[in-house]
């Protein structure tokens, strides 16, 4: 079996500092307690370790144990995509520069931003590209992207890794522990659904089209007939926070909802989904408008019973 993040992490705190792992836990637990449940078990765990002195600065982490607040960290992945340079000005008026890019290793994935422009040089000049295996250096997690500044670095290594983890990476977590940008999957309670809002769709591309005299009009395939698209929110909740989820057509259907257009078979078919527990995979967005998280959702499905005692064991 594949050992959780937490899992690791304990292992490393008891080898680095002699403690049985029952007496880490407890007191990742009781640091928890105190902190009324505001930290995840993996955060918690790092405030263990940075209290008994433990840092994980000179070891080489590999890309799944890399986790939210960890500073001066080194990894080594390969680049799987280069996304464009961006020039922009500072508050001081200086030109400067950022670029994201993915790496990978074995056991995941991760963004890594890069904010220094000798080391956005390295891309410009050629040396690190898609496909080059890199050796990154005391970089910094911002929530679940690695950032590096003037005093990391970033360069080709002659380390060969193989097969890398290229598809999107998806964790399992907590509502309470959800941030902007995270994929996530995760377990939690319907409690409330919002009758559907609808658009119109181009047949060929899928693309909202806007509406143009008695027609409508899609930007790339020109006037079509549309086809008209639901919307819809949920409030999810899985007891450590709530979150508003927003569910696009396919989804709906999948929950099963079949009567979207009638408002009152809508609101019947409500009442079978309300209190059911089930598996939401998506991602966390800012809500603009709101300025709140929202977990957009791209799959679900019914928790099964045996995942769910299975998880309730390892608790
Ligand atoms: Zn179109």
């Amino acid at each position: 079996m594949v050992q959780s993040n937490y899992e690791r992490i304990i292992e490393k705190i008891s080898k680095a500092s002699g403690l049985e792992r029952g007496e880490i836990e407890r007191r990742v637990e009781a640091k928890r307690e105190k902190l009324s449940g505001l930290i995840s078990k993996d955060g918690a765990a790092q405030v263990i370790a940075s209290e008994l002195g433990i840092s994980f600065e000179n070891e080489k982490l590999k890309i799944d144990e890399l986790l939210p607040g960890m500073r001066k960290v080194n990894t080594i992945g390969k680049v799987i995509n280069i996304f464009p340079i961006i020039t922009f000005k500072t508050k001081k008026g200086e030109e400067s520069k950022v670029v994201n890019l993915w790496i990978a290793d074995e056991t995941a994935n991760i963004k890594v931003v890069l904010w220094d422009t000798n080391l956005i040089e390295l891309i410009e000049r050629g040396k690190i590209a898609e496909g080059t295996v890199v050796q990154i250096s005391n970089a910094s997690m911002r929530d679940n992207e690695l950032h590096l500044g003037s005093f990391s670095e970033i360069k080709p290594s002659e380390e060969s890794l193989g097969e890398v983890k290229t598809e999107k990476v998806v964790r399992k977590k907590n509502i309470g522990d959800f941030k902007i940008g995270d994929n996530v999957s995760s377990r939690a309670f319907i409690l409330q659904v919002f009758e559907p809002r609808f658009f119109h769709v181009c047949p060929e591309c899928n693309k909202k089209v806007v509406q143009e005299g008695e027609g409508f009009s899609c930007t790339q395939h020109g006037k079509v007939i549309p086809q008209k698209r639901a919307v819809s929110s949920l409030v999810l909740d899985d007891g450590t926070n709530s979150i508003r989820a927003v569910l696009f057509h396919e989804s709906l259907l999948k929950l099963g909802f079949s009567q979207m257009e009638d408002a009152g078979k809508f609101a019947e078919e409500k009442e079978n989904f309300l209190g059911r527990e089930m598996i939401f995979t998506g991602n966390v967005r800012n809500n603009t408008y709101f300025n709140t998280p929202e977990f957009i959702i791209e799959d679900l499905r019914e928790a099964n019973p045996d995942e769910i005692i299975s998880e309730l064991e390892k608790q």
